[in-house]
């Protein structure tokens, strides 16, 4: 059994697939929070700060979440919503943090199904989860964007950083690149040694820095510096189009 916060078609608006028409899955539910990306929220009068996804990571909002106990009921949604289309899209899992499910049955059952099409399977992931990839091999199939928290998550290094899972899926999976958000403020101090430590871990992946955002407002706040800092150091920028198009990012 797993919990999914939304499904949706849309396009991808963050790393190297941006631009290409995905279907979305959101997964529930985070080993993290990430209370310095700065997104305020209120739950029953309480302010809370998170993600630009609290929304599936908090569990104050299990209410809303949709719990997936049998893998045929939602790949019969997938089919319909497929058919819809007119084509088998690339498909995004995304969060919260999907890898908390990936030893979940009814899961791995709708990633082998997905596998099964042909279906390019990207996750969305922080990396701190460390998966068994010759328990399911399937996850070798599929395509892992590294989205490693940096300090100004908010989270301590020890949490946002796990060696071996990172190594585990860098070895294993057919594609996986690295994909940072920061910020101005961070541009200006340790992005730049923060990064480079991972790389000293990972240094074949390709690296993609975005810029914090959970709206229009606080992208242009962090875009430009996030440019240059691209531009100095021979990374690839990563804009956030469905913010940029839709200024938000719960359904598009
Ligand atoms: S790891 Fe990702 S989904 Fe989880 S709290 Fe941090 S930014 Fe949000």
């Amino acid at each position: 059994m797993f919990y999914l916060t939304e499904q949706f078609f849309s396009i991808q608006g963050e790393g190297k697939y941006a631009g290409v028409p995905s279907y979305f899955l959101r997964t529930a539910g985070c080993n993290l929070s990430c209370p310095g990306f700065g997104a305020k929220y209120e739950i029953g009068g309480e302010i809370r700060y998170g993600c630009d996804t609290y929304f599936a990571v908090d569990s104050s909002f299990v209410k809303s979440w949709q719990k997936i106990e049998k893998s045929i009921d939602l790949i019969g949604q997938l089919e319909s919503e497929f058919a819809k289309i007119g084509y088998l899209p690339h498909v995004v899992i995304t969060g919260g943090e999907p890898l908390m499910y990936h030893k979940d049955p009814v899961f791995y059952e709708v990633i082998s199904w997905l596998v099964s099409k042909n279906i390019q399977v990207t996750f969305e992931t922080n990396g701190t989860i460390e998966i068994d990839f010759e328990t399911y091999p399937l996850y070798k199939q599929c395509t892992f964007s590294l989205s490693i928290k940096l300090s100004n998550s908010g989270e301590p290094k020890q949490k946002r950083i796990h060696l071996e899972a990172l190594k585990a899926i860098a070895s294993q999976a057919q594609e996986v690149f690295l994909k940072f958000t920061i910020d101005t403020a961070l541009v200006e101090t340790t992005a730049l040694n923060e990064i480079n430590e991972i790389r000293t871990i990972l240094p074949k992946l390709d690296v993609y820095c975005m810029p914090v955002g959970e709206s229009r407002d606080t992208i242009w706040k962090n875009d430009r510096s996030v440019f240059y800092f691209c531009m100095a150091h021979n990374f690839r920028y990563s804009d956030r189009l469905h913010i940029r198009v839709f200024d938000t990012t719960q359904g598009v």
